[in-house]
């Protein structure tokens, strides 16, 4: 068998869309799995819509997953140029051909007529299908309408009864009736391709031996079947992935939560576990394994496994997911996607001496195990960037709002600010000691610490993230709080989620 060759066709009209960067995905993954090569294409035939950005945030969206392309338009390749709108003598070859064989014609309907066709139609209870006069005229007809300047578009003739099957490699072999089809435009009056033309046209100059598509698109295939027929193209296999709902089975949308993939990027998901949690919907690579990574993903996926019925857009797991590879990710890899975060905050400012460099590695490797993205760092270890971080409100409820807690902070820091060595087992034995000395448990000491020095009532081990901490800003924060809490400042804050 000939090299496997994939595409990804996007429209370049918007964001990179979730849905999007799945196919993109599975037909990488594809031909990745098959030693073959993946191509990216763009499919800029509406002229109307497409824009640069829209291209970039397709790059950067792909990138950003990890996918990277054999052939494309930045790459270059066998088959340039990858962009649809630098190839319009290669449509019009093609149209010339279908023009000859009599497969096509010029259609001078105006959309009103259009309008007024399909809505006679629509009262006569059957759908609405292109069934206008220019189907039949000839040619002193059309050589009349063309003297008078009449603009016009191209239709394919497509077969008026009859079946087309598609064999598809999820779905097996689906009937399409032929008199459902109608012709359908191929090319606009702009002199443009329509989709279904240079899709068809470019994935057999392309030599792409498997289109693999969104689930939309299979209604679309009959007809492509058709134009591939009268081309004289072989069919290449083609493979339409399940559609993709939010959990309440709806059709995924922005209510279910940002459908740009790159805003996941921006709201602190790792692109490796973004690339996972893509891959597993739809798709499992047989037994009940979730995680994996791309080596795994690479050598597992086939086509075989993906699904027919629908995929879930499961949030939830999405972060559950991110969670796991945060805690097993290398504190170097995550402190460089966090510098720019923390300096976007205010948190750091400017370059990182190597010193700092090395305790906010420190910091990363302490807090990594309990973060599910990476603002979570941000939002959640603000502490060990500032003395201006709040205190939330279980932390007053359960400890700072208590009369015998601002005597036993005192009595801390001032233990601690005679300390000389400022390392774990000191600091650890200070706290204790302390408990020991006024008799009470250690975690009568230890949970008002925590609450004083981070403002929360939960967190990595006290001992080793006061540790990263200053000592006088631990004694300084000590005596805040004790000072707050006998002037009752530490009330619970109403309105304030805990
Ligand atoms: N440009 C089409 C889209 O963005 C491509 C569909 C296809 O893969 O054939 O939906």
């Amino acid at each position: 068998m000939s090299e496997v060759r994939t595409r990804f066709a996007p429209s370049p009209t918007g964001n990179l869309h979730v849905g999007g960067a799945h196919t993109a995905l599975f037909a990488w993954l594809f031909a990745r799995h098959e030693g073959g090569k993946f191509v990216l294409r763009i499919e800029d035939t509406d002229e109307v819509r497409s824009t640069e950005e829209s291209l970039q945030a397709i790059y950067d969206g792909l990138k950003w997953i990890g996918i990277d392309w054999d052939e494309g338009p930045d790459v270059g390749g066998p088959f340039e140029p990858y962009v649809q709108s630098e190839r319009l003598e290669l449509y019009d070859q093609q149209f010339d051909r279908l023009m000859d064989s009599g497969r096509a014609y010029r259609c001078f309907c105006t959309p009103e007529e259009l309008q007024q066709q399909r809505e006679i139609m629509q009262a006569r209870g059957i759908p609405p299908r292109y069934e206008g006069p220019c189907r039949n005229y000839d040619e002193k007809q059309i050589q009349t309408l063309l003297a008078e300047g009449k603009p016009y578009c191209v239709r394919f003739r497509v077969h008026e009864s009859g079946t087309t099957v598609v064999d598809d490699l999820i779905r097996g072999e689906v009937s399409f009736d032929n008199s459902l089809l109608g012709d359908f435009v191929i090319r606009k009056t702009s002199g443009y391709p329509t989709y279904h033309m240079a899709v068809v046209v470019d994935d057999h100059l392309m030599d792409i031996t498997h289109v693999i598509r969104a689930e939309e698109h299979l209604a679309n295939t009959p007809s492509h079947v058709q134009l591939m027929e009268a081309l004289d193209f072989e069919r290449p296999q083609f493979a339409h992935l399940p559609l993709i709902l939010g959990p309440d089975r709806t059709k995924l949308s922005k209510r279910h939560g940002s459908v740009n993939l790159l805003d996941y990027r921006d709201q602190g998901f790792l692109p490796e576990a973004m690339r996972n949690f893509l891959a597993i919907i739809g798709w499992s690579p047989g037994a009940e394994q979730e995680i994996l990574g791309l080596e795994e993903l690479i050598q597992k996926f086939t086509l075989d496994n993906v699904s027919k019925s629908p995929g879930i857009f499961d949030l939830e797991k999405a972060t559950w997911l991110n969670g796991e590879y945060l805690k097993t990710a290398d504190a170097d890899y995550l402190t460089d996607l966090l510098v720019p975060m923390l300096q976007e905050e205010g948190l750091i400012e400017g370059d990182l001496s190597p010193e700092r460099r090395e305790w906010l590695e420190r910091v990363v490797d302490l807090m990594k195990e309990r973060t599910r993205l990476l603002n979570d760092f941000v939002v959640w270890g603000r502490y060990y960037f500032t003395e201006d971080f709040p205190y939330d409100n279980r932390a007053r409820k359960k400890w700072l709002r208590r009369e015998d807690v601002p005597e036993r902070l005192d009595m801390l820091a001032e233990r601690i600010e005679k300390m000389e060595n400022w390392d774990l087992a000191s600091i650890e034995q200070v706290i204790r000691g302390l408990a020991d000395d006024i008799d009470v448990g250690a975690g009568k000491i230890i949970h008002p610490c925590r609450a004083a020095v981070t403002g929360q009532t939960i967190g990595p081990s006290l001992f080793h993230l006061m540790e990263l901490l200053p000592k006088e800003s631990v004694v300084a924060r000590l005596r805040r709080a004790a000072e707050l809490g006998r002037a009752g400042e530490m009330e619970p804050l109403p309105d304030v989620e805990e």
